[in-house]
């Protein structure tokens, strides 16, 4: 599959469309769901053009592999949700049609804030 850029997230990173940013450096950006599910959902993405995370651990160079997963924990202390200086999170990353994957862009999911409940619903 090709990459959409089209997609919203390839639009909010062209700043075409607008984002209640939480971070950014050279390798991600973070923003506020527009749907949270928990009092605290942020979303990280990485700035390349990735599908999902199939596709970045296959095609993405190591920076941009570090990059996102220091992306996360920097967001995470950020809002004062990390096990560092916060109760904890769940990271998700949804991925094609059986994980429900809205956007064609990796994203991962930070939810916290509260006690999130169970891994998976029924
Ligand atoms: P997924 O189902 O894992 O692809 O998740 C896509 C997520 O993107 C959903 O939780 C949406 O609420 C969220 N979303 C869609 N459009 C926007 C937007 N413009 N700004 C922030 N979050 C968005």
């Amino acid at each position: 599959m090709k990459y959409d850029d089209n997609n919203i997230f390839a639009k909010i990173l062209r700043g075409e469309v607008p984002c209640d940013k939480i971070y950014e450096d050279e390798y991600v950006l973070s923003f506020y769901d527009v749907s949270p599910q928990r009092k605290i959902h942020a979303l990280v993405i990485p700035k390349g053009q990735y599908i999902d995370l199939d596709d970045f651990n296959e095609n993405a160079s190591k920076e941009e592999i570090h990059g996102l997963m220091k992306g996360i924990s920097t967001v995470t202390k950020k809002l004062n949700i990390s096990s560092k200086n916060g109760k904890g999170y769940r990271a998700i990353s949804n991925i094609g049609e059986n994980g429900g994957q809205e956007v064609p862009h990796l994203h991962f999911h930070l939810i916290g804030g509260e006690n999130v409940g169970k891994m998976v619903q029924k």
